[in-house]
């Protein structure tokens, strides 16, 4: 029997792999604890064993994770819907390992932008990926990783759809929300997965522990909540199991911030996504 919570409740940023992680259990165990929508994000192409050459040889990564989505629809009250991108660490797989120039590397990347978009038209995915390095780079791969970004921007505007990044960690991601602005997409509209409680420009997707909750809860903006379940089984306790958004749901509303729930799982969803939580429940 899955747990009531009275309320839909999102998981805005996760990983699902059938073939070698835990997949549709994972999905079980959310629904199990009160969870009803999922935002399910591929997986980085060389987690999947693919290594690109063209914008075409992405398709099979994102096949996967639409796969994946289909099935952990029928499992959901709610639905889930799937992001499709590219992992912006892929440019130093292409430029350390296999000795693709940055602005090489930068070409294939924007090309797989341009397949996952195609996605979206159709109406197969729902939103983008895109982003650049956590981590130091050369100056050279920082400014490809840009130009990879801003693709990502300008496909979000042309198709209408909100854009997940991942970036190094941040408050204050202006200038990006001015790089979107440029291209013709609304700042609200671009997700910074893995945010702390706080954040200047796009729309934070809070990694869920209590005190980045606490602090997007008490700062009344728009946010959303994700666990950056990787359900790779060679980094079991990397990031939060599939739990953990409905818990600390729980948790929220035991604490009297409903409003803070309805704005994480209703509110901003619909403002960014354009999707009704509230609708997709059957219950
Ligand atoms: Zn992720």
């Amino acid at each position: 029997m899955d747990e009531d919570l009275g309320t839909p409740v999102v998981d805005n940023h996760l990983h699902l792999d059938p073939e070698h992680g835990r997949g549709l259990e994972a999905v079980r165990e959310f629904a199990r604890s009160g969870g009803t929508h999922l935002l399910v994000v591929n997986k980085p192409s060389w987690l999947l064993g693919v290594e690109p050459d063209a914008g075409e040889d992405f398709r099979p990564v994102f096949e996967t994770t639409l796969d994946a989505v289909a099935s952990a629809s029928e499992i959901l009250d709610g639905r889930a819907w799937p992001v499709l991108g590219v992992h912006p660490g892929l440019v130093s797989k292409l430029v350390e390992d296999r000795g693709f120039a940055p602005a090489e590397a930068r070409d294939l990347m924007r090309a797989g932008l341009e397949c996952a978009a195609e996605y979206v038209a159709d109406g197969s995915a729902l939103a983008l990926k895109t982003g650049r390095p956590h981590y130091d780079t050369t100056e050279a791969v920082w400014e490809a990783s840009n130009a990879v970004l801003r693709r990502g921007l300008e496909l979000g505007a042309a198709n209408d759809c909100a854009v997940q990044l991942h970036t190094e960690a941040s408050e204050d991601l202006t200038e990006i929300a001015a790089w979107a602005e440029e291209a013709g997409l609304a700042p609200e509209r671009v997700v910074k997965h893995y945010a702390a409680g706080r954040l200047a420009g796009p729309t934070p997707s809070v990694m869920s522990e209590k005190d980045r909750l606490e602090r997007a809860a008490d700062r009344g903006e728009p946010f959303l909540m994700e666990t950056d379940f990787v359900d790779d089984p060679d980094r079991p306790g990397a990031v939060l199991g599939p739990k953990t958004v409905p818990r600390r749901v729980r948790w929220l509303l035991d604490a009297g911030e409903g409003e803070a729930v309805r704005n994480a799982h209703v509110e901003t969803p619909r403002r960014v996504y354009g999707v009704d939580t509230e609708a997709t429940l059957d219950r």
